[in-house]
């Protein structure tokens, strides 16, 4: 039986990394008079493309924008359909939606809870244009099965890389493996400019497009329309969005990136020890993580078998948040949710596994300024309650 430490702690799902560096970076780019677009977020998307290893890196206001932007790069029109994981945000179906095209589903695996490859080729038709992996968790997808089905099919691959900043697929930096990678620095990410995003590729046309895409369709940066080497003169080529990325945040990302294998070093550790002691609750299973793949965690999930057990799922989130521990649920498959059954004609029971998985799990607090001891607190607890519900 395992004892429950009495005083308590208070365990936040998540705490952003910002220290005295970002501070420093923000306040000096307040300084210089340059707080939209310009040469930090030049700087910033060198970086990014250095640290990617892909050819171009274009700075947007999110991930949102970064898929979104990549879908038009492509050509996606009204009525094409794109085949992707209902295992995931809101934003990855909402960009297919924004072309009046459709969101194709395909069960993940049990294991990894990742889109499963072997379900894609029986959803392509005529009208399938691409196919977006959600690398869920921060592990990638199995990209080399996914590549060789684009291929087959003259399919392009937009990765959904919201939670898989400085992950690798068999040793290549995620960024640098489909035709275009979209990723987050929402504040919840791996690595923050509290909001903002980066697309990534290698093709220069749909660069070419996505940098004017970003900015009102218009050809040239503001940083050169302004400075002493542009001119008034722009031109529209396209409708375009509002979706640049300012230097404030670039500042922000500049020092994050530099921190972030650090960061993401810190969350292995932690749920490595998180691992090691739920292993050994027959109650819990845990994600997969493959040998192949360089995960980073973004996720720390825990799947209860909740037939032993007298509580179900929702009720363990309450006893957590008794003992002062705040968890989330990612995700509700998109399909279950009201707008996709209305407008798709979705049902409850279509992608079976997505919805087991969805019932049973908990994302665990897991964070770079978490403490051994708060890791402790949470497994602690976690314990404790499957010991006192326990059938
Ligand atoms: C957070 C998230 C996004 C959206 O990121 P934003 O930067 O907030 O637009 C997209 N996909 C997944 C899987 C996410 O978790």
């Amino acid at each position: 039986m395992i004892k429950f430490k009495r005083q308590m702690r208070k365990i936040p799902y998540f705490k952003p990394d910002i220290e005295e560096e970002e501070i420093n970076e923000v306040v000096d780019t307040l300084k210089s008079g340059w707080i939209t677009t310009g040469p930090k977020t030049k700087k910033f998307e060198e970086e990014f493309s250095k640290y990617t290893n892909s050819k171009y890196s274009i700075a947007v206001n999110s991930c949102t924008a970064a898929l979104h932007i990549a879908l038009d790069s492509i050509g996606i029109k009204k009525g094409d359909e794109i085949i992707t994981s209902p295992f995931t945000f809101a934003a990855t179906g909402e960009v297919i939606c924004y072309f009046d095209a459709k969101p194709v589903f395909v069960d993940i695996k049990e294991d990894t809870y990742n889109i499963d490859p072997k379900k894609i080729e029986a959803k392509i038709t005529s009208k399938t244009r691409a196919i977006i992996p959600v690398h869920y968790g921060g592990q990638p997808c199995d990209m080399d099965e996914i590549m060789a089905i684009a291929k087959k099919h003259n399919l392009k691959v937009i990765e959904d890389a919201a939670h898989a900043i400085g992950a690798e697929y068999k040793g290549k930096k995620i960024g640098n493996v489909g035709d275009i990678t979209a990723f987050s620095f929402y504040a919840t990410k791996n690595m923050t400019t509290g909001e903002g995003g980066m697309v990534t590729t290698n093709d220069k046309e749909y660069a070419k497009k996505m940098n004017i895409l970003r900015l009102h369709g218009i050809s040239k940066d503001a940083w050169k329309r302004y400075s002493d080497e542009g001119s008034w003169y722009y031109e529209i080529l396209d409708k375009g969005y509002k979706y640049n990325m300012s230097d404030i945040q670039a500042a922000l990302g500049l020092s994050q990136l530099k921190k972030l294998g650090d960061l993401n070093k810190k969350r292995g550790k932690l749920a490595a020890i998180y691992n090691e002691s739920f292993s050994k609750i027959p109650e819990i299973k845990l994600r997969k993580i493959k040998d192949e793949v360089g995960n980073i965690y973004h996720l720390y999930t825990i799947w209860l078998n909740t037939s032993n057990l007298k509580i179900n799922r929702n009720e363990f989130i309450e006893e957590l948040k008794r003992r002062s521990i705040s968890t989330s649920v990612h995700f509700i498959p998109l399909h279950i949710h009201p707008y996709y059954k209305k407008t798709f004609n979705y049902c409850v029971g279509d992608f079976p596994i997505a919805e087991k998985i969805y019932e049973n799990i908990i994302s665990l607090p897991l964070y770079p300024s978490m403490t051994k001891a708060d890791i402790e607190y949470v497994i602690d607890a976690v314990g404790e309650i499957i010991s006192i519900d326990r059938k």
